[in-house]
């Protein structure tokens, strides 16, 4: 068995070894509920809110303003169905973009179904979305714009101020999905006017099943769970207080590390970027190539299909995804990638790399290496690839 090189970390980060140690007196001896009165409770109480204060300065908000949930699958779904309902009286247009994660997608659906309206914002062939667009499709009745900060796939990065700052001008709300960019690039929501905000612990070296939604204070919004009085009656439930404070510590550690992680990033992802480029014909890089986070690569291949190179890769101990890991499992080619244009075969052979801090120059060589090999030796079984050498099938939408 070779040795594993994860190259997923957008998928979800291993838990940091002091993530670890700082959740763990929270299960053993910190154990009480935060709502008792006697000390273990207390304490714990207290650990949470010295965790939403600091949490809450790594996005310049309010303690106030941070709300914590079980994911960040929760906190979109939050998000977007609460503030729906809550400015119904205003209107009932919802607008998003094609290429949003399916937290947001299918809750966009979900709303489509529910009596409200949604527009879908298109991208450009490098995944932006076009300021003007967000413009055009305001309504009088529009009461919420959501767009993905970062995106998940193909690792594009969004003029979030720019299209926050064109919301507010028509009185419209702005709620961005940040999950993929917290921690990973710096974000300001006073200074990016970022209404609403929602991340979560995993995708940064914190614990699965906890996350948060920044809500700007004045914001009318629903209750998203009615039960106790938690999260100031907003999202009722015993706090999750190992993961809370698992999430606080682990945004800690890489925000006091952001800029030399992300550097380290950079050097990794752009060797491996430039390499396959270079090295490996007829492949081509989803996602804009600077605005684009510094972890991300995603790489099409002509004339090889997505989970026979997975699988391939696999078996060299290379761990990477095609698309998003929520989509592979099914064979339907991203919407990600159909958004920015792909035909659905190129769509289907994509392969998405995410390099973290575990990860050296020696892997990302020894991956460049094994995608050379494994591609030809897949274009060698391939008819498609056989008819396109014999000048039989035009190349379609390679660079
Ligand atoms: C992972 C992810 C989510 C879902 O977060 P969970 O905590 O896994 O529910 C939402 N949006 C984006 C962009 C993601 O990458």
């Amino acid at each position: 068995m070779p040795k594993q090189i994860y190259l997923d970390n957008a998928a979800t980060t291993a838990v940091l070894p002091a993530v670890v140690e700082a959740m763990l007196p929270y299960f053993t001896e910190l154990y009480g509920n935060p709502s008792s009165l006697y000390s273990i409770g207390v304490d714990a109480k207290a650990a949470i809110t010295d965790a939403r204060v600091r949490i809450a300065a790594h996005l310049n908000a309010d303690e106030s303003e941070i709300y914590f949930t079980g994911s960040g699958t929760e906190a979109d779904n939050w998000a977007l169905k609460a503030t729906m309902e809550a400015y119904q009286g205003k209107g009932r247009h919802l607008i998003t973009t094609a290429i949003e994660h399916h937290a947001i997608s299918h809750t966009a659906e979900w709303l489509e179904k529910n009596g409200f309206a949604v527009t879908y914002l298109p991208v450009d062939s490098d995944g932006l979305v076009d300021p003007a667009d967000l413009l055009s499709a305001i309504r009088d009745d529009t009461t919420l714009v959501s767009v993905i900060l970062a995106n998940n796939e193909i690792g594009t990065i969004q003029p979030i101020a720019e299209l926050a700052a064109i919301a507010h001008e028509h009185g419209v709300l702005f709620h961005t999905d940040a999950v993929q960019a917290l921690a990973h690039i710096p974000i300001d929501v006073e200074a990016s006017g970022i209404d609403m905000l929602s991340a979560s612990a995993h995708k940064f070296h914190g614990p699965k099943g906890v996350g948060l939604l920044y809500i700007k204070k004045g914001i009318k919004t629903r209750s998203f769970l009615h039960g106790g009085a938690q999260e100031r009656k907003r999202r009722a439930s015993t706090e999750n207080v190992p993961g809370i404070i698992g999430m606080a510590t682990a945004l800690d550690l890489c925000m006091a590390r952001l800029d030399k992680r992300a550097n380290e990033a950079l050097l990794l992802r752009d060797r491996l970027i430039d390499r396959v480029l270079d090295e490996v014909p007829y492949s081509r890089l989803n996602g804009h190539r600077q605005l684009r986070l510094p972890n991300n690569a995603n790489f099409s291949f002509e004339f090889v299909e997505g989970e026979s190179l997975l699988l391939s890769l696999e078996q060299k101990g290379i761990l990477a995804s095609s698309g998003s890991a929520c989509a592979s499992g099914t064979l339907d080619p991203s919407h990600v990638l159909l958004a920015i244009g792909l035909p659905h075969e190129i769509a289907h052979g994509s392969l998405r790399l995410t390099v973290g801090e575990a990860t050296s120059i020696e892997d990302i060589d020894y991956t460049v290496e094994s995608i050379k090999s494994v591609v030809s030796q897949l274009r060698s079984m391939s008819p498609l690839y056989e008819d396109f050498l014999q000048g039989k099938k035009p190349i379609s939408a390679i660079r």
